[in-house]
């Protein structure tokens, strides 16, 4: 006996799982619909079934196997390939031994929604080869298959050019023709602010408070179950149904007070800004009001910044650039020296990180 071949999901047929008949067209005569178990030679002519021509029923076609007792999968004669019971010793077709025997293919397990039971009818291989008889259109999948992959083009296809955008740059020979400073000092001022937050986080010495209802959170309810029918190819002829259930849920909202009011605080105001076209920087004059205070239409300092820059012209096609330089460098930096930019070389812009003197200068 072929003990491997009775495998453990000897699985007998009950409400819960109810098991039916695969179908199968006769590809010498013609014949449809033939039963995957019980027919296993077609009746019109006798020809022996193929086992990878099994399909599942359209739902107004489902046979239903009483006492089903699964003995695995069918296998296939080495001889002639005649699909044969799991724990048969003899092809019942050829009478070979049917020691070297291999399990026959399975087709793909098949998951629907209660909703669109009609809408599909059997495998792919199938509702192709009987299309006129199938009462439903196959499932479009490899237009699906497709779409994805010109969708996977371009997406490639954008990286790709995002990649060199940022990337791809050329070497250019570049004289300074100018040196500039700027210097600015960021100022913040204490004034009345509009701020909101729940109210069980309201600062202390908020004022002006409005209070409202708001959806702060939502909390998942569980709400019943979706189920759908799962169809497993036993691959003796047969196949059972399982139904698969996921518990729904529905959002619900939390609600809770939200406050909006006004707070006095620091933030920042405005900036004051010097800048020149030679090489002696100085700070602009800051002006604060009521310095040092802390009452409404107060102003103090928040932080400084300086940009040392040289103004760049392409030796060959008179491009001009603007870079930001270390101010050592830029102290040094003569007008009509000679440096070395990297541009990008699609787009032209500057990579000012790139800029360096050329030797000699
Ligand atoms: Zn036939
Ligand atoms: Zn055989």
């Amino acid at each position: 006996m072929h003990d491997d071949a009775k495998s453990d999901q000897s699985a007998q047929s009950s409400d819960a799982n109810p098991i039916y008949e695969m179908l199968w067209d006769c590809e010498y005569c013609g014949s449809k619909k033939l039963l995957g178990k019980t027919q296993r030679f077609c009746p019109e002519c006798g020809a022996g079934q193929d086992p990878d021509r099994r399909y599942y029923p359209a739902d107004n076609e489902k046979i239903a196997v009483h006492n089903h007792h699964y003995v695995g999968a069918d296998k296939s004669c080495p001889a002639c390939d005649h699909p044969n019971s799991g724990n048969s010793e003899y092809c019942t077709q050829c009478g070979s031994p049917m020691d070297a025997a291999k399990v026959v293919d399975t087709r793909t397990e098949q998951m629907r929604t209660e909703r669109e039971q009609f809408a599909r009818g059997e495998n792919k291989k199938h509702s192709q080869k009987a299309a006129s008889q199938a009462p439903s259109a196959p499932p479009p999948a490899p237009a699906k298959a497709k779409k994805r992959f010109w969708l996977a083009v371009i997406i490639s296809l954008i990286a790709v050019l995002v990649f060199s955008l940022f990337f791809w740059t050329k070497e250019v020979a570049v004289e300074a023709t100018g040196f500039s400073w700027q210097r600015l000092i960021y100022i913040d001022n204490y004034a009345p602010r509009s701020e909101g937050t729940w109210c069980n986080g309201l600062p202390r010495d908020a004022y002006q408070v409005k209070r409202e209802r708001k959806i702060r959170d939502y909390k998942q309810i569980p709400d019943g179950q979706s189920c759908q029918t799962k169809r497993i190819d036993q691959g003796d002829g047969t196949y059972r149904e399982q139904q698969v259930c996921k518990t729904k849920y529905r959002k619900e909202p939390i609600y809770d007070q939200y406050c909006r009011y006004k707070v006095d605080k620091w933030a920042s105001h405005r900036s004051a800004i010097a800048k020149g076209k030679d090489k002696r920087p100085y700070w602009p004059k800051a002006n604060l009001r009521c310095e040092g205070q802390r009452r409404v239409g107060c102003e103090r300092e928040r932080s400084r910044e300086t940009a040392y820059l040289v103004q760049l012209i392409d030796t060959q096609s008179r491009k001009t650039y603007e870079c930001e330089l270390g101010e050592d460098i830029w102290e040094r930096g003569q007008v009509g020296s000679y440096w070395q930019l990297k541009v990008s070389a699609v787009t032209g812009g500057e990579r000012c990180g790139s800029l360096v003197p050329v030797a000699g200068y």
